[in-house]
């Protein structure tokens, strides 16, 4: 059996924090591939999965458009390739954003979660916060959030499943083989959601 391929986008962003998360993912699992540091548009295609790190939005975006990485993904998106968006990934992933502060924002976008995004929706850095939080739908009854200037969704179409919310505001969803965070997996010790997202990648593959 072929290994998957994994790619974590490394434009900007915690990049590192993910390609350990992934690797550990896949060794407790046992599952064999390699973790793969995208860094040109030409690493995509042999990709079985992506992970968009959190970061900040316009650039990951910006950089990913002129170097013709954001079509690609694009592309991958289209033929069923999982995708796990946090953060910052997760509002690349979307097809409508706005700041908090500013409003809209007119930025790239991979234009396919159908929901609407808030960025900034807990406040600027110092109002990062960690929270216990549940994503029951896909078998993780309870996660530590890390939440650092976290968007929100708050709009989502009705082929989007919401996997966790905190005081009201959604916090996580799935659509198809799309998944999105505000917060931040990678930063914790706990591998669940990366495990899951490597599970994923595994059976589509
Ligand atoms: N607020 C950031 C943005 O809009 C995301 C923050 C993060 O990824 N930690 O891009």
């Amino acid at each position: 059996m072929k290994g998957v391929n994994i790619g974590i986008l490394a434009v900007q962003g915690d990049v590192a924090e993910n390609i350990s998360a992934t690797r550990m993912a896949m060794d407790d699992l046992g599952i064999e591939g390699v973790v793969t540091e995208v860094k040109n548009p030409e690493q995509i295609s042999d990709l079985d999965g992506l992970i968009i790190p959190g970061g900040e939005s316009i650039v990951i975006g910006t950089l990913s458009l002129v170097n013709g990485s954001l079509k690609k993904i694009k592309e991958k998106i289209a033929s069923g390739m999982p995708v796990l968006g946090t953060c910052a990934g997760m509002i690349l992933l979307s097809k409508k954003v706005k700041d908090r502060v500013v409003g809209e924002t007119e930025q790239p976008l991979l234009d396919y979660l159908d929901i609407k995004i808030e960025r900034n929706t807990f406040g600027r850095q110092k109002n990062s916060f960690e929270a216990d939080i549940s994503l029951e739908k896909i078998g993780i009854p309870s996660f530590r959030g890390v939440f650092i200037r976290a968007p929100s969704v708050v709009d989502a179409g009705k082929n989007v499943e919401i996997l966790s919310k905190i005081d009201e505001k959604i916090v996580a969803v799935k659509q198809g083989n799309i998944i999105g965070t505000s917060f931040h997996p990678e930063l914790t010790e706990d591998l669940s959601i990366h495990k899951y997202f490597v599970n994923l990648v595994q059976k589509k593959n």
